[in-house]
């Protein structure tokens, strides 16, 4: 696993993104992302990176060549040059995010469709605006679902948002956090 001071591969863009941008709870994204000392300010990188989800185990950005203007690339902090790499912990956190991603990117586009168009270039004005709107949309996401919880008389742990954020198969794995 990546630690903030190592990279596992120095010359992989994912690995170093990884090493600059830290876990934060999805249902609380940090504020102000455009102040220099934010946790996840785009210009830690360069180019700069668009953060959308950044969980001890994935995370998820802006693809800095994206083929439409909201694709989001989902990855394993680790090191995984492969898919066949990535583990089944790993892979099945990827499927609940990107779960989540989908309502979040359906939820900022009003459409139900995720191929909307194509696009040739996001600059970075647009890379930022597009993943606060995601960031925030995911939060909402997992408001609504920590709000169910609740409502259903399943959400016991009041102080963990990480744990009440995460999909209930990954509430119970300490490991994770
Ligand atoms: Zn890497």
């Amino acid at each position: 696993m990546h630690t903030m001071a190592s990279i596992d591969d120095p010359n992989c863009p994912f690995c170093n993104i990884a090493a600059n941008y830290a876990p934060y709870a999805p249902a609380s994204p940090p504020s102000s992302p455009l102040a220099d000392d934010s946790p996840i300010s785009p210009t830690k990188t360069a180019p700069e990176t668009h953060i959308v989800l950044s969980t001890p185990t994935v995370m998820a950005f802006l693809d800095i060549m994206p083929l439409q203007p909201f694709h989001i690339l989902l990855c394993p902090r680790s090191h995984r040059p492969r898919l066949t790499n990535v583990s089944r912990d790993e892979a099945a956190e990827m499927g609940q995010w990107l779960a989540v991603l989908s309502h979040a990117v359906v939820k900022v586009t009003g459409s139900p469709d995720w191929n909307v168009g194509q696009r040739e270039e996001l600059d970075d004005d647009e890379g930022r605006g597009m993943a606060e709107l995601l960031r925030e949309a995911v939060a909402e996401l997992m408001r609504e679902e920590e709000e169910v919880q609740e409502n259903e008389g399943k959400g016991e742990d009041e102080d963990s948002h990480v744990e009440q954020a995460l999909p209930k198969r990954e509430a119970n794995k300490d490991s994770k956090l």
